[in-house]
């Protein structure tokens, strides 16, 4: 069982974790050290069980907050070769673990996975993180395109949080100037709600058991609009676990990831 923690999501910061067996995984710090402290703490989240941060780029509103917090914490930040490139010089002495992608990396009671995905940053990532008893949970935002690699890692997970920025209408009439809504609908951007629905529906099966939307445009999305584009094309491939929308501001109630009895995931597919 892992229980996934929200701390919040959107252009302004993004933070999560994942808590098993007493221990947790930080994925991403996109929030000053104060910020997921007071987050964690209005979660239920114990920080002191924190064994690791794992930063999916560099990118201000996912990894902020880590220099500060790998050196209160006493934990080290494992991220790709090319955002530690990016992040050192001001990491401190931060203790750094590569993101392996071909093989996983094993911290506590968890097994990470990554793959590289399609955004304009130095070698951003998408994350998997399995825990004990076969749960497992995938972060995956700041996707210009579901690549292929995206589609693979992300297959047969218990969990999943997926960008959901914006739609694709409100986009289209915003007050950005066309360079930038290219920008952020073009494939090194962001992911629609619509490619999300698709994506959710393909990436669907009986194991699925929660789906978190993050990032969401405050200009171009809202949490209602995102729910109404996923939530039927998700009831439509037979989804029957819970669908939940990140905020900005404020962090989810704590989500209990179980895989179902009886289903075995990840085996011979
Ligand atoms: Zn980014
Ligand atoms: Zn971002």
């Amino acid at each position: 069982m892992i229980t996934l923690y929200v701390l919040g999501s959107g252009s302004r910061g993004n933070c999560c974790a994942v808590e098993s067996e007493g221990m947790a995984l930080l994925i991403d710090a996109g929030f000053s050290a104060r910020e997921v402290e007071r987050r964690a703490d209005a979660a239920g989240l114990e920080l002191g069980r924190v064994a690791g941060i794992v930063l999916t780029h560099e990118h201000g509103d996912h990894a902020c907050g880590a220099p500060l917090l790998s050196r209160r914490l006493h934990v080290p930040v494992l991220t790709a070769p090319g955002t530690w490139r990016h992040l050192a010089s001001g990491m401190d002495e931060a203790e750094h673990r590569q993101l392996g992608l071909c093989a996983g990396v094993e911290l506590g009671p968890f097994t990470i996975e990554a793959c590289p995905t399609s955004h304009d940053a130095a070698e951003p990532l998408a994350i998997v993180v399995r825990g004990s008893e076969g749960a497992s949970v995938g972060v995956a935002y700041d996707l210009g395109r579901p690549t292929t690699a995206v589609r693979y890692l992300l297959r047969n997970l218990t969990a999943i949080v997926l960008e959901a920025n914006h739609d694709e209408v409100q986009l289209r009439t915003s007050e950005y100037p066309p360079v930038v809504q290219r920008r952020i609908a073009g494939s090194a951007g962001h992911l629609s709600n619509r490619a999300a629905a698709e994506l959710l529906a393909e990436l669907h099966h009986p194991g699925l058991r929660a789906v978190v939307l993050a990032h969401l445009s405050e200009q171009c999305n809202t949490a209602a609009e995102a729910r109404a584009t996923v939530a039927p094309a998700l009831r439509r491939a037979g989804f029957r676990g819970t669908l939940h929308v990140a905020d900005q501001d404020r962090p989810l109630a704590p989500i209990l990831v179980v895989q179902r009895a009886g289903i075995q995931l990840g085996l011979a597919l």
